[in-house]
């Protein structure tokens, strides 16, 4: 399949602020589409169907399943998420560059289906700063927090499977740097944002969680 739209991939701890980070970067930039995906999580306060997500039951979303509706779909935190197939499809026949928001088994299925994709991965500067964010957002339950820490060290042994890393320290600096990466990733390895330059980082983040959902911090 030849697509002239840029499919791009991004994923990242929760709590390391992809959300934020996408939304600014279509507020800033007119060249990107955000594909919305579905789910069987309830809806935060907040959040709108059609906006954030499409919110259905398990059935309806098991049925989209067995519709071959989804170019990709994963259980995450006892939830389904999947990416939707028509929309994605349509942008990129369109030439428009796509973001999909999604986890790290999600990704690893684009990687497979479509190798064109770019990937990237989002990261807190350390683990204290993603316990930070995630405590202030407080939408969750100290339970939900503890799932999604342990999701996040079982997702840090992936990292190295994408093509960029992407630290968010600062959310301007960020998305400028995010822009400029797709504007330039035709060339894909770009190896400034290289998970080879961020070893220390990854290998902190994924010692840390480890210690963290062990109990030994
Ligand atoms: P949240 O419940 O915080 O909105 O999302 C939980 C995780 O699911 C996040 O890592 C988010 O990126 C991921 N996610 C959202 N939509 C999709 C999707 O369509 N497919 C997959 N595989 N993951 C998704």
């Amino acid at each position: 399949m030849s697509h002239k739209g840029l499919l791009i991939v991004i994923s990242g701890f929760s709590g390391a602020g992809k959300g934020t980070l996408v939304k600014k970067l279509m507020e800033e930039y007119g060249d990107y589409a955000l594909s919305i995906s579905m789910t069987t999580r309830s809806p935060r306060p907040g959040e709108e169907h059609g906006r954030e997500y499409f919110f259905v039951t398990k059935e309806a979303f098991e049925d989209k399943i067995a519709k071959d509706g989804f170019i990709e779909y994963a259980a995450y935190c006892e939830n389904y998420y999947g990416t939707p197939k028509d929309y994605v499809v349509s942008c990129l026949e369109q030439g428009k560059n796509v973001i999909l928001e999604i986890e790290i088994q999600g990704a690893m299925k684009i990687k497979e289906r479509f190798p064109q994709a770019v990937l990237l991965f989002v990261m807190t500067p350390s683990v204290e700063e993603l316990k930070r964010r995630l405590l202030g957002r407080g939408t969750e339950t100290e339970e939900v927090i503890m799932k999604r820490l342990s999701r996040a060290a079982q997702e840090s042994e992936g990292i190295e499977s994408y093509d960029y890393i992407i630290v968010n320290d600062d959310l301007d600096t960020c998305v400028k740097e995010l822009h400029e990466l797709m504007e330039k990733s035709r060339d894909k390895m770009q190896a400034s944002h290289h998970p080879e330059n961020y070893k220390e980082l990854i290998e902190n983040c994924r010692n840390e969680l480890n210690a963290l959902v062990k109990g030994e911090k």
